[in-house]
């Protein structure tokens, strides 16, 4: 039963795994077995992200420095990863940011930023990495979305958009790669306190709101993921494809 969720000898890419919820799910898959790259930008933030993941695991961790909105980089950030470190099993299109305007006042550049990080960078190291799972006829393809692909929110539908974007993208890229063995599945956290959400922990009426909100009456943790990312990524969901699985806390089952 165990065997199941082994990941030991297969190869993980997370993208934006330098901190937040990146570098939990990358820590995730490495307790599970999982040799891992970790990627951001910047690599002083990478060396040390990586031996966060080495004080709790003994597998092979590799760094990456790439813009994912970059499509040239992507291709080049790819091809050392698959030369100097192996072909990639699982990969995890986490890397993302958040733009926060009304609507009327939102700048085009943060609506093209949004696009550009959150929804293309999917498509650009999504169909590189592809390109090799349906070569070798297997492969395990985690998108991360969010709720707000379901929930519409005050000042982020732009972000929202892109969140929708992902959760089509992936019932497609499941339609096109299913046939080749590579299983495509996106992952929608709820509220989890990073970076990215600091403005929103920091303001408290927010914050409580997330917790009456959710049904489990709290924030996520970034933990609360891997469980589900490592079925995702696992053999335990082979004939799991094209799925938008919810990890938070219940919000999106009630009104
Ligand atoms: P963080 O801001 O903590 O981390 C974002 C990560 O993305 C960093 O590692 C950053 O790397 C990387 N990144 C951003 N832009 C780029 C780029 N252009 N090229 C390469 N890497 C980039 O955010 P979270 O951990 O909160 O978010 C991770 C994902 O989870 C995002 O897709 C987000 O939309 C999603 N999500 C988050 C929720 C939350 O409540 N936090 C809820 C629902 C979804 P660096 O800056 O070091 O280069």
């Amino acid at each position: 039963m165990t065997d199941l969720f082994d990941l030991t000898g297969r190869t993980a890419l997370v993208t934006g795994s330098s901190r937040g919820i990146g570098l939990t799910l990358a820590r995730g898959l490495a307790t599970a077995g999982a040799r891992v790259v970790l990627h951001g930008r910047d690599q002083a933030t990478l060396d040390a992200a990586r031996e966060d993941v080495l004080a709790s695991s003994d597998v092979e961790v590799f760094t990456a420095t790439f813009d994912v909105t970059d499509r040239d980089a992507v291709d080049s950030g790819v091809t050392r990863i698959e030369s100097e470190f192996g072909d990639i099993d699982i990969l995890v299109n986490n890397a993302g940011i958040q733009r926060r305007a009304p609507f009327t006042e939102f700048a085009v550049d943060d609506w093209n930023d949004l696009i550009a990080t959150n929804l293309s960078s999917a498509f650009f190291v999504g169909q590189r990495v592809a390109r090799g799972m349906v070569r070798r006829g297997s492969g395990k393809i985690v998108n991360i979305g969010s709720v707000q692909s379901q929930l519409g929110r005050p000042g982020i539908a732009a972000y929202a958009a892109t969140k929708g974007g992902i959760a089509m993208l992936t019932k497609g890229m499941c339609a096109d790669l299913g046939p080749s063995g590579v299983q495509v599945n996106a992952l929608a956290p709820g509220y989890f306190a990073t970076e990215l959400t600091k403005a929103l922990v920091d303001d408290a009426v927010f914050s409580e709101w997330v917790r009456t909100r959710t049904p489990a009456g709290r924030w996520g943790d970034t933990q609360d993921l891997v469980g589900t990312l490592v079925f995702l990524s696992s053999r335990a969901s082979d004939f799991v494809n094209g799925q938008i699985v919810y990890v938070d806390g219940g919000m999106t089952a009630v009104v």
